[in-house]
């Protein structure tokens, strides 16, 4: 099996920590589809990502049956059959738990897991076909160990590490594993907005709120999204085919509980 040509889609593959994973992919002579909802988004990357190697997206909402089922059946028939999937599109809401509307709740349940759960179930007939395949899951350190105020997001990243565990052993004969990849704080969107949150709510400055967010990291830094791309890398490649069912932390050596 050789990894150059094979065909992987990437989730939320428009910006942050999708789009370092789209470029190490494509830099490695791997055929790329990005999804997102945001069309411009996704315009500009696949125009980046398009002067390394072959690169297609798609629109796609990950919450949405029917979105999923069209955006990966394009993506087959222009780039042949997905045999890499990196299920990365995710959200992350903080609230106090009693202040979790239930609507938050969903949202984070959807968006995270059952986003994870459609777009596996896509994608994973045809590497049964083609009898090998890799999917690896962006968890998060939150789907480790707990933190306070994202009660919703850590139960949906739990739950994508459990959806990995008992899908890799579903598939341990199969030629295709199943991997969880647990960033800690890592410098997209995500932690720009939450930087801005903890401003807001807390008063603190932008200095004191990024401070925060990497006290639990002994490195005491953020991640920076090309080392989550370079662990999604050596997950695809052929000879980690040993490497199934586990659960990666990258956040500097903090130890989990
Ligand atoms: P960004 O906010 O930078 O990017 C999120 C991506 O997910 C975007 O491409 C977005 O595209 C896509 N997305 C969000 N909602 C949906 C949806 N309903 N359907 C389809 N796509 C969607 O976040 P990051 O790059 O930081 O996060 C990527 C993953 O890494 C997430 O799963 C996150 O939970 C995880 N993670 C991030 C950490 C961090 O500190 N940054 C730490 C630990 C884990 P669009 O808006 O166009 O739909």
């Amino acid at each position: 099996m050789n990894l150059q040509g094979q065909h992987a889609l990437v989730t939320g593959g428009g910006r942050g920590i999708g789009a370092a994973i789209s470029m190490a992919l494509v830099q490695n002579g791997l055929k790329v589809t990005i999804t997102g909802r945001d069309q411009t988004t996704l315009e500009q990357t696949a125009m980046r990502l398009g002067e390394v190697g072959q690169v297609h997206f798609e629109t796609c909402d990950v919450t949405d049956p029917s979105s999923v089922s069209s955006a990966f059946k394009n993506a087959s028939a222009i780039l042949g059959p997905i045999t890499i999937l990196v299920n990365n599109a995710g959200q992350a809401q903080s609230q106090p738990f009693l202040k979790t509307s239930l609507d938050t709740w969903k949202n984070m349940l959807e968006v995270n897991l059952t986003g994870t759960f459609l777009c596996t179930q896509a994608a994973l007939p045809g590497m049964l076909e083609l009898g090998w395949g890799r999917i690896i899951n962006i968890s998060s350190t939150a789907g480790l160990t707990g933190y306070p105020y994202v009660s919703a997001y850590s139960a949906a990243k739990h739950g994508v590490i459990g959806l990995t565990r008992s899908l890799a052993l579903e598939l341990a004969r199969k030629n295709i594993t199943v991997n969880a990849v647990c960033p800690g704080y890592t410098e997209t969107d995500i932690v720009h907005e939450a930087v801005q949150n903890i401003v807001a709510k807390t008063g603190r400055s932008e200095t004191e709120a990024r401070a925060e967010l990497t006290k639990h990291n002994p490195q005491a830094r953020l991640i920076h999204p090309n080392e989550i791309a370079e662990t999604v890398l050596w997950l695809c490649n052929p000879r980690s085919s040993s490497i199934t069912g586990q659960a990666i932390a990258i956040a500097g050596g903090e130890v989990m509980m």
